[in-house]
């Protein structure tokens, strides 16, 4: 039989599917001998079944009146009783943490009786009526929708921010809400105790469906059919006084990762306060100072947590007249800075191994941290300076609502007095958030930093006002632009100068990792990334330039080098004269006049890439591409003959460019039959790469070039082009040993992979053309026309452009990779479509048992970490 309930003692960390994240914690803590109030949790089987039926499963509530037995019992107090009552919370927590997503409901169990006795049994009247008035609008917001602003205008007519109020005001607050509650829900407020956590409980469960949660889930990609799961736990006053209040903590500071713990703690007050940020907090080390006790017990959770989970955790706790009550723990969301020190710092500590700390960094944390930041020489002096809460630059014109955010169409930053879960489309929507209000555990702090969005929070020089915002003098309007720091908090007039990361100075050699934390970090996960990696990381390049800054950034060769774009720019005639040549003679004399050219190019980058391996890809595009389009010159050659002049030139282009039209130029004649058909192409770049090695023999260097052929259908068309390559490479004196081989991009050629293995060295998948032929459609012709679709539709999760697609492309891969090595245990295999600088990708490949793949050369150090993620991931480390 299915159990609906679980006490907090009877579950662990581990059984976050079905006790949800806050859950599986809260049990862990109660374990480890916390100090947490007792409670139980109710399963996210119990929301799917409530989700899918519509109401409470009838043992869900037998079993709900059991453990509430259990825990009066426990307490010696009953469940909303008269003279002295046990106070619930009700706690959404699913699997992922969803900050702010669902709801929370306080105090359960009061009613106009058990204000009294409350009051009476406190001593204090003035936090019972509090306490009872923060129910009647939660519960009123939550479980029936009653708006929040309908609250929010009583709270203003008695004229409170709430902590200053008088008994006598709050009584009538209480009224004035009851009437709220009335007027929108057509009934009173509640009044039995069992009623009202059933109805929370119910509510918790349908806020998994409520529009925000699902946008949260889609944003996030996590799963819609988890469901939540329900805490229902003793209630504990941080409202009592000023020996009480609450606060947030992090085990370390979730920004810079620096050791040693960061938080935010607010006296004589409950719950979200300081999450919402409405009041100023005070720093954990000032708690130190008007609470020793509990600072010093709280100290040692944080640090026996730490322990127990192994990483950064932060933490919810309630003092309550002295006493130290823990209320929430999970490991800790930071910023891609924080995760790269925190993981070596966790390696230093003996606390993970290094296998570890790579599962700790992630792809999308490195480009990140490869993003440019304001160049702040270049800045005007800033408007003001607020807390820098996520990092990152962000420039966009200013709007004040999240509505105008999602709307915009321009570069936009939301600037808010305050951000609360309905801003979430506005957030996403927006370059960066700018709050006026709130540290760095605000709500609009946590979600930016989870959405890696540029955040500058508590900016309270800041006076909004409706459509402008007043900062040192100056009135800002909706529309303006303005440019955000989330590193340093510094907010500046117009849009400022982006300067390149540090990072990626010390990829480039420009500093050293010396005495920075985050430098240090990055150098230590990536050598062991690269020690791990099983995957070589090649780049794509063309240029000497190229080459020389993706080796910086680690490359160990080119994988890729498109011999066409040598024939832009001003060779361009070169190439419209060997594309017009009509007989051998002028044919040769056009490529005798390429050689010299391309043999420098190659010269340059065999240098650049000295002692490591260049792979020169002949000529692949149809030669037409080189030519002006067709109603280009049949616009210019019109022009001129309605002028009475000769076209010259042009006519002659416009004839070649009719010979050679093409219904289909991307299956026409390009590739290794473009080398079949013109006599002399192949020959010329063959030679060229052969003169440039060897004059880079001659010069002292160690040049490994490797020559690769196209679009290769057939094995017979590999082997004609490579009987006339050997034939000149035999011919060029000093030319080193090099290694011919062929692209894999036609599925022919991935089916015929063992004969081709016959005369190739080498195999190099294309899989931008492998993926439009395997599907047979054109990427520039569908992109924009259906994939936005098929992506709705589900017919594929991502782009196969951007991520292989690893179940049809990838097969015809994983047949090429078998029958070439088969045919030829030597076999190099790597890959040199776009595909090879996405992480997800770089993981298939390596289980596909490629020796590397090629990427664009900024993409180079993201492919090293996620090829030592890949191989350390694949050895079996244990990764939490
Ligand atoms: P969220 O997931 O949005 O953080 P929580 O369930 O953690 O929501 O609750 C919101 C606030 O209420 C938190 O500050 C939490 O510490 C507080 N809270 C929850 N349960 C209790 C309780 N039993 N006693 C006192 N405060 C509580
Ligand atoms: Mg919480
Ligand atoms: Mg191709």
């Amino acid at each position: 039989m299915t159990r609906y309930v679980y006490d907090f003692t009877e579950g662990n960390k581990d059984l976050k599917d079905l006790l949800g994240g806050k859950g599986a914690n809260l049990a862990e803590m109660t374990r480890m001998g916390l100090p947490v109030p007792p409670g139980f949790t109710v399963t996210t089987d119990a929301c799917r079944e409530y989700l899918r039926t519509g109401r409470m499963p009838a043992e869900l509530l037998a079993e709900v009146e059991q453990h509430l037995r259990q825990m009066q019992n426990r307490m010696n107090k009953t469940f909303g009783d008269a003279e002295d009552p046990l106070l619930l919370s009700v706690r959404s927590g699913a699997k992922f943490s969803m900050p702010g997503m669902m709801e929370t409901i306080l105090d359960i169990g009061l009613n106009d009786a058990s204000v009294v006795g409350l009051g009476r049994q406190s001593n204090d009247e003035r936090f019972a009526w509090d306490s009872y008035r923060r129910l009647v609008q939660m519960f009123g917001r939550t479980v029936f929708d009653v708006p929040a602003a309908a609250f929010d205008d009583e709270l203003a007519a008695v004229g409170g921010v709430g902590a200053d109020l008088s008994v006598a005001q709050l009584k009538d607050l209480v009224l004035a809400y009851k009437k709220v509650f009335h007027s929108h829900t057509g009934r009173d407020f509640p009044q039995a105790p069992h009623e009202q956590l059933f109805l929370a409980v119910g509510a918790v469960f349908r806020s998994w469906n409520a529009e925000r949660a699902t946008l949260y889930r889609r944003q996030e990609r996590i799963p819609h059919d988890l469901g939540t799961a329900v805490n229902v736990m003793a209630m504990v006053f941080g409202n009592r006084g000023e020996d009480s209040g609450t606060g947030v903590a992090f085990t370390r500071d979730p920004a810079t990762g620096r050791r040693g713990v960061y938080g935010d703690y607010l006296r004589n007050a409950q719950g979200e306060d300081v999450v919402a940020g409405i009041r100023n907090t005070m720093s954990l080390s000032e708690l130190a100072t008007i609470d020793p006790a509990s600072h010093r017990q709280l100290l040692s959770i944080m640090q026996r947590l730490e322990q127990r989970y192994r990483d950064l955790c932060d933490i919810e706790f309630t003092i309550e007249n002295g006493k130290l009550w823990m209320l929430q723990t999970r490991v800790g969301k930071r910023t891609p800075a924080a995760a790269f020190v925190i993981a070596a710092q966790l390696v230093d500590e003996g606390t993970i191994t290094l296998d570890e700390a790579l599962q700790r960094v992630t792809d999308e944390q490195l480009a990140q941290l490869m993003f440019p930041s304001f160049d702040t020489a270049a800045a005007p002096p800033p408007l003001t300076t607020g807390v820098p809460a996520s990092p990152g630059a962000a420039a966009g014109a200013i709007v004040f609502d999240s509505a105008a955010a999602a709307a915009a169409t321009e570069p936009v930053i939301l600037v808010r007095r305050e951000t609360n879960p309905d801003d979430l489309p506005g957030m996403i929507a927006a370059q960066g958030i700018l709050t006026s209000r709130g540290g760095k555990t605000s709500h609009a702090a946590v979600v930016a930093r989870g959405m890696g969005k540029t955040c500058v929070c508590g900016a309270d020089e800041l006076v909004i006002d409706g459509d402008t915002f007043a900062v040192a003098g100056r009135i800002l309007r909706a529309g303006d632009v303005i440019s955000i720091d989330g590193t340093s908090g510094k907010v500046y007039p117009g849009s400022v100068p982006v300067r390149p990361s540090p990072v990626v100075r010390y990829f480039e050699g420009e500093i050293t990792a010396h005495g920075d934390p985050l430098l240090a970090a990055v150098e230590r996960l990536m050598i062991h990334a690269d020690h791990e990696a099983r995957l070589g990381v090649h780049t794509n390049a063309d240029t000497g330039a190229d080459a020389a800054r993706a080796r910086r950034f680690g490359a160990t060769g080119v994988g890729l080098c498109r011999t066409e774009h040598m024939f832009l720019g001003d060779r361009r005639e070169l190439v419209e004269r060997l594309i017009l040549a009509e007989d051998d003679a002028s044919r040769a004399e056009a490529l005798a006049a390429l050689l010299p050219l391309q043999r420098a190019d190659f010269e340059e980058l065999f240098a650049a890439m000295d002692g490591l391996p260049v792979t020169v890809r002949l000529i692949d595009p149809p030669l037409h591409e080189f030519l002006p389009p067709l109603e280009e010159l049949t616009a210019r050659v019109a022009r001129a003959e309605a002028l009475g002049e000769d076209p010259g030139r042009d006519g002659t282009l416009l004839g070649a460019v009719r010979r050679m039209h093409e219904q289909n130029p991307m299956l026409g004649l390009r590739g290794v039959r473009l080398g079949l058909v013109i006599p002399g192409l192949f020959a010329m770049q063959v030679r060229a790469i052969a003169e440039a090695a060897a004059a880079r023999v001659a010069a002292g260097g160690d040049p490994r070039p490797e020559i690769m052929v196209p679009l290769v259908g057939a094995v017979q068309e590999l082997e004609t082009v490579r009987a006339e390559a050997e034939a000149v490479l035999a011919s060029v004196p000093g030319t080193p040993p090099i290694r011919i081989g062929t692209m894999i991009e036609v599925p022919r050629a991935a089916l015929t992979a063992g004969q081709i293995a016959g005369a190739a060295e080498f195999f190099s998948f294309g899989t931008n053309d492998l993926t439009q032929m395997t599907w047979g459609f054109s990427r520039d012709d569908v992109e924009g026309a259906f994939f936005g679709r098929y992506l709705g539709l589900g017919i594929f999760a991502a782009s196969p452009f951007e991520t292989i697609d690893s179940e049809g492309v990838g097969e015809l891969v994983r047949i090429a990779v078998e029958r070439g090595r088969a045919a030829r245990p030597d076999l190099t295999v790597g890959v040199c479509g776009e595909h090879g600088g996405d992480p997800a990708s770089v993981s298939f490949f390596h289980d596909a048992g490629l020796d590397y793949v090629s990427c664009s050369p900024f993409r180079v150090p993201i492919a090293r970490l996620e090829a030592g993620r890949a191989a350390s991931q694949a050895a079996g480390s244990d990764s939490r």
